[in-house]
């Protein structure tokens, strides 16, 4: 796929009784040649360009896609637009698909949520009694650590052998040389004190790594350096990034993130919640046909007063 792609504009949309994330996308790229893999990708591509032309927008809250656990919305999509700063949804979401992809391979890895990563390094964690068997039985746990002051940082524990690595795209503070450590060791410290019979495996000599890696040369791209670190250094490969493949990164995180648009069939694309056409009152989007909950919270509140079944949803304004 090249980038002139991207400029393709979305054709109109029509309104089908199944309502798939294929609905109103060009025959044109549907080359026989072309794998079905290949097609989802320009289909995704397309709707990238889409939503990167446009400023924020009404719909930005709306869901686009499901992955694994984590929904993500238009507003997320469009973050990972050029000189913006990514959000905590698609930091979430792209370790995971990560996590996923080296589970794929073999490799034994968890990833830990930015609320998680946060509490941690913040000092504010209060160990799980799951956490003990995730410490014991993973090769990798990786996280996401939201900095203060909008930035992103990365954090990678090696649970086997007690390998702390950190890295900040900005360069490490000494405030986080030293704090970093001692945030982790504290969280082991209270883990030890719930589990005392484990202290053999989880009571080690734990020590912070940084390798040598590439800054960001702008003020926006923290989060994108550091999702590339993460698929860097699980790869085993150099931690050097150029600004251009950063950029590069945006497309087709967001390309990734896009495969998952299927997850988000049957839910309300405002709240993200499954719909039951059978259980609770919808309302249907006479452009696009997607169900929403008939609910002031998902379809304004002249559509819930008026009582209408169908409507045009804010996505299709325009
Ligand atoms: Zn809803
Ligand atoms: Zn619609």
């Amino acid at each position: 796929m090249e980038d002139d792609d991207f400029k393709e504009s979305q054709p109109k949309k029509m309104c089908t009784e199944h309502s798939s994330p294929d609905a109103g996308v060009s025959t044109s790229i549907e080359d026989d040649s072309l794998s079905t893999n290949e097609i989802d990708r320009q289909k995704a591509a397309i709707k990238i360009a889409k939503i990167w032309e446009d400023q924020i927008a009404p719909w930005s809250h709306y869901f686009i896609a499901k992955v694994y656990g984590t929904s993500i919305t238009y507003g997320d999509i469009y973050s990972l637009k050029k000189n913006s700063w990514v959000t905590d949804k698609i930091m979430d979401a792209y370790l995971e698909l990560v996590a996923n992809r080296e589970m794929a391979n073999g490799i034994k890895i968890k990833h830990m949520l930015v609320t998680t990563t946060n509490n941690i390094l913040n000092g504010e964690y209060v160990p799980a009694r799951n956490d003990k068997n995730i410490l014991m039985s993973t090769e990798f746990i990786i996280g996401a650590y939201h900095q203060s002051g909008s930035h992103w940082d990365l954090l990678i524990i090696e649970p086997l052998n007690g390998r702390i690595i950190f890295l900040n795209p900005m360069g490490e503070t000494d405030f986080q040389m030293r704090t970093v450590p001692l945030r982790w060791k504290k969280f082991i410290e209270q883990l030890l004190l719930q589990f005392p019979a484990d202290a053999a495996v989880i009571d080690k000599e734990w020590n912070l790594e940084v390798p040598t890696h590439s800054k960001q040369q702008d003020g926006s791209s923290c989060g994108i350096y550091c999702l590339m670190f993460a698929d860097k250094y699980l790869a085993r490969t150099s931690l050097h990034i150029t600004p251009a493949e950063s950029n590069q990164k945006r497309k087709s995180i967001a390309r990734s993130l896009m495969m998952f648009e299927g997850y988000m069939e049957g839910c309300c694309p405002c709240c993200g919640y499954h719909t039951n056409p059978v259980a609770e009152p919808l309302v249907k989007c006479i452009t696009c046909c997607k169900f929403f909950h008939k609910k002031s919270h998902c379809v304004g509140e002249n559509v819930d007063q008026l009582n209408l079944t169908e409507f045009t949803c804010a996505l299709d304004r325009v």
